[in-house]
């Protein structure tokens, strides 16, 4: 049981392309804010976290001028994507998590280092 497909009868899905939303993370005329939501997209696993290296999120979300993100900067687009209800409390910038109703993948992991999870569906 794999666990994450269909929440009951009317749930429709969508599939979002992962390398058109890392090309959405990088756009500098979008919002950071919105810039973290695509970068989530593009490294979501089975267990809807999106896990990156300690400076890649602000790399990723560099400005014009190629110049990483601020902490503040990063932080703050962070907090915003979660007062929209984009992003799970628990995100961080190791790792951002999506909530479970909104999406869901088969790609990549079941696992996350920055929250200690190993392996969710293995012995499932
Ligand atoms: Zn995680």
């Amino acid at each position: 049981m794999a666990g994450h497909e269909g929440f009951g009868p009317g749930v429709h899905w969508n599939k979002l392309s992962k390398s058109d939303c890392e090309r959405l993370a990088r756009d500098t005329d979008i919002p950071q804010w919105l810039r973290v939501y695509f970068a989530a997209h593009w490294r979501l696993n089975q267990i809807a976290h999106a896990e990156f290296g300690p400076e890649e999120l602000a790399e990723l979300l560099a400005g014009t001028a190629g110049k990483p993100l601020s902490k503040s900067g990063l932080s703050n687009a962070i907090r915003t994507a979660k007062e929209k209800g984009l992003l799970m409390e628990d995100s961080s910038a190791r790792c951002l998590t999506l909530p479970r109703h909104h999406a869901t993948t088969g790609k990549g992991s079941a696992s996350c280092r920055e929250h200690g999870i190993r392996n969710r569906y293995q012995a499932a």
